[in-house]
């Protein structure tokens, strides 16, 4: 059993490091209550549609950081996104880790994305990007600021981390989630079924304490 507070320190970022890199998007400074869903690694034909269908039931909007081979592979996929009402965001072309791939490198896999990306974006909103990981380097960060919204996150849902056990992950999810936090969850075959238990729980949770939620595109 991993101590309780090993596992928020895992999954929260707390507010001294978000203002240390105020150049990295955090949270929405806002009182309202809504929350930022966002969904990363997809798209993926095992679980997508299911997060699309319980987004719809509580009349949520989200975001959804897509992986360029993903996109390739299913461009339907993220057109039912974008009808539904959601935003996108690059996520690199194959995942990569900026902390083990060289600069050119990497920014070829952002660029490559952003290709893929174009037929579907609409023009008027802003280009989103999330660093796979959370890795970042300060010259990746340099080079993308002025192109790109860089979103990082407040809370993970800990879908990803087998290690934690799903009553901790929701615990905690739930506990520190407040009005204006991003939360990341996955979208993918790997930590499908973790997201579809902790986004079922924690939506319900949510919408029961008022809570709204918005794309990283609409007015908030
Ligand atoms: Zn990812």
């Amino acid at each position: 059993m991993v101590v309780p507070w090993l596992v928020k320190t895992l999954l929260v970022i707390p507010p001294w490091l978000q203002k240390k890199y105020p150049q990295l998007q955090w949270r929405i400074p806002t009182k309202k209550k809504i929350l930022f869903l966002t969904f990363d690694d997809g798209p993926c034909p095992e679980h997508t549609p299911f997060v699309l269908h319980l987004l719809r039931a509580y009349q949520a909007k989200a975001t959804f950081f897509l992986v360029g081979k993903q996109i390739e592979k299913y461009p339907d996929l993220v057109r039912l996104i974008l009808q539904n009402g959601h935003a996108i965001g690059n996520h690199t072309y194959s995942h990569k880790d900026a902390w083990r791939t060289p600069l050119k490198t990497y920014l070829n896999e952002v660029f490559i994305t952003e290709t893929l990306l174009k037929p579907f974006l609409p023009k008027q909103y802003p280009l989103l990007f999330r660093p796979p990981y959370g890795h970042w380097k300060k010259t990746l960060i340099c080079s993308l600021k002025d192109r790109y919204q860089i979103v990082l996150w407040e809370v993970l849902a800990g879908d990803f981390a087998k290690k934690l056990s799903l009553t901790q992950c929701l615990k905690i999810l739930l506990q520190y989630t407040r009005p204006g936090s991003i939360v990341v969850f996955h979208d993918s075959i790997r930590h499908g079924n973790r997201m579809r238990y902790l986004l079922s729980n924690a939506i319900q949770h949510w919408s029961q304490q008022g809570y709204r939620f918005c794309s990283l595109w609409n007015g908030y």
